[in-house]
This record gives structure tokens, C-alpha cells and sequence, in this order.
């Protein structure tokens, strides 16, 4: 009886000690407010895996895996992917060992029912949402500053690292581009159908109050540092209820 009653307490002990809850972190950010840059910052810092739903997506349908096969189904009658699919295939990946300290989600959830689902989904874990925020007007000016080398594929930005000589590469001196979806009216466009879709999961996020928003409109380590006092914050309060 004692031996039993020894083992059940260990048993509490190594409960207490259990790895806190995975770090599950999603991240909104219209293009150009360098969302790649600062996900690759926080993947390293805090060991997560990065994960975005289109590239699993194709990954599996590349493999042709059973979901992979399920899927290229709807696409090829030219219908979207059910959400159900795509819950399948991100679950079935974060389960693997990589995700054990968390991951981030990258351009997912896209829509409100994608983020009501996940919210349901995880069961208990609360998403850090960092809102990385530019004005339209940065998103133009950065995105449309943007331009590439024809030969070695470099890319440039005239305001913020312009090449040595105006137009000519400095790697190679090859001739510098622009890319033609990089016009103020493509981008205006891109931009309208980000906030449109963006909008609901921001008021879902907000509600929750587990949304954060960082302004992009600085130095990327200072968006980086207020990204990690963000994290650190909610992790102390998640873990202390
Ligand atoms: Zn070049």
C-alpha cells in the first residue's frame, strides 16, 4: 500500500513538472511588412516550426498521399480545398516530434470559420496572434521600390538598400528589373483583398484578446524585440492560469 501511494505522488510530481503548453503562434501581416523575415527570427529563437498550409499542401499532393490525392480531387474540378482536408493535413503534421515546442502559422487561418475551427481544435491552447501592421502607403512605397537583378536574381530595394550604381547589380552588374507584379495597382490590389479577408480574423483575435499588433514601420530588430516581449508576456500569463 505505501509503495503505492509513493508511486501515485511521483506521480504528481512529474505532472508538475509536464513541458508547458507548445507555443502556438500565428502570424497576419500584408506583404511587404517583412512577415518571412520576422518568422524566420522567431523559428529560431523559440525552436519552432515554421509551417504553411499551401506548401504541406502541395508537399503532399507532390507525394501523392492519400490526403495529397483527396485533395488534388477539388482542385482539379477547380473547387477549393475543404477546410476539413486542410485541418487533417496541418494536425497530421504538427504532431510530428519538430512541433513539440510549437510552431508558427503562416498565412493560416485565412478565414473566420479556418480560425473558429482552429480555435476549437486546439483544445485549450490559446494562439498568440502577432498582427505585424504597415500603412498602405509603406506597403506601396516598399514593395514598389522593389526591384531584381535579370542575371543573378538579387534583389534590391531603392529606398532602403539601393544598389551601389542606379539600375546595375552589384554582384554581377547585371540589369535591374522590376517586377511587373510589383506596380503600384497590382499591389493596391493585393492590399485590398488582405485587409478584406483579414478584417474578420482580426475582430475574432481581438475578441479573444490574444491579438498583439507590432508596427513594421521600423528597423526589423525593433519589430523583432517587441515580437519576443510579446511572447514572453503571454507565455507568463498563459501559464500561470
Ligand atoms: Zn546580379
Amino acid at each position: 500500500m505505501v509503495g503505492f501511494s509513493f508511486s501515485s505522488s511521483q506521480g504528481n510530481a512529474g505532472d508538475a513538472l509536464k513541458p508547458k503548453a507548445p507555443l502556438v503562434l500565428v502570424l497576419l501581416g500584408p506583404p511587404g511588412s517583412g512577415k518571412g523575415t520576422q518568422a524566420q527570427l522567431i523559428k529560431d529563437k523559440y525552436h519552432l516550426t515554421h509551417i504553411s498550409t499551401g506548401d504541406l499542401l502541395r508537399e503532399h499532393i507532390r507525394q501523392g498521399s492519400k490526403l495529397g490525392k483527396q485533395a488534388k480531387s477539388y482542385m482539379d474540378q477547380g473547387k477549393l480545398v475543404p477546410d476539413e482536408l486542410i485541418f487533417e493535413i496541418l494536425f497530421e503534421r504538427v504532431s510530428k516530434d519538430d512541433c513539440g515546442a510549437g510552431y508558427i502559422l503562416d498565412g493560416f487561418p485565412r478565414t473566420l470559420a479556418q480560425a473558429e475551427t482552429l480555435q476549437t481544435k486546439l483544445k485549450g491552447i490559446s494562439p498568440i496572434v502577432i498582427n505585424l501592421t504597415l500603412s498602405d502607403k509603406e506597403v506601396i512605397q516598399r514593395l514598389s521600390g522593389r526591384v531584381t537583378c535579370e542575371k543573378c536574381g538579387s534583389p534590391y530595394q531603392l529606398i532602403s538598400s539601393p544598389p551601389k550604381k542606379a539600375g546595375v547589380c552589384d554582384r554581377c552588374e547585371g540589369n535591374l528589373i522590376h517586377r511587373s507584379d510589383d506596380t503600384e495597382a497590382v499591389i493596391s490590389q493585393r492590399l485590398k483583398v488582405y485587409h478584406d479577408q483579414t478584417k474578420p480574423l482580426i475582430a475574432f483575435y481581438d475578441k479573444l484578446h490574444t491579438l498583439h499588433s507590432v508596427s513594421c514601420s521600423q528597423p526589423k530588430d525593433k519589430v523583432f524585440a517587441e515580437v519576443v516581449t510579446t511572447i514572453n508576456t503571454e507565455r507568463k500569463n498563459g501559464t500561470s492560469q
